[in-house]
């Protein structure tokens, strides 16, 4: 949780060094060629770390979500961890993953 509020810093920090790239890198060119080329740094100092970012808080919801599933003892499916009906095969279930067998 803490690496991902940095990498969200960082991700500010670079999209303004990419703002002021773009800006500096315009004004002082002296062609096309060179705006471009400004133009583009700047886009790839905010895109990228931005891109890095939303991978790493994609990677720690998956693994959060992971954390929080048992597989169902009765069809082997993957279901929430506090689930007291399975989802697939709508079988009971007690608190410690053991199935309460209905009828
Ligand atoms: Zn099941």
């Amino acid at each position: 949780m803490v690496f991902l509020v940095v990498c969200w810093v960082v991700t500010i920090i670079c999209a303004v060094l990419g703002f002021l790239t773009v800006a500096t890198g315009i004004a002082e060119a002296k062609g096309a060629p060179q705006q471009a080329a400004a133009a583009a740094m700047g886009v790839a100092w905010a895109v990228i770390p931005y891109c890095f970012t939303r991978a790493v808080s994609a990677i720690q919801r998956e693994v959060r979500d992971r954390q929080r599933t048992r597989r169902c003892p009765m069809c082997a499916e993957l279901i929430r961890g506090e689930a007291r009906v399975c989802r697939f095969c709508r079988q009971e279930l007690t608190s410690d993953a053991a199935p309460v067998l209905s009828e």
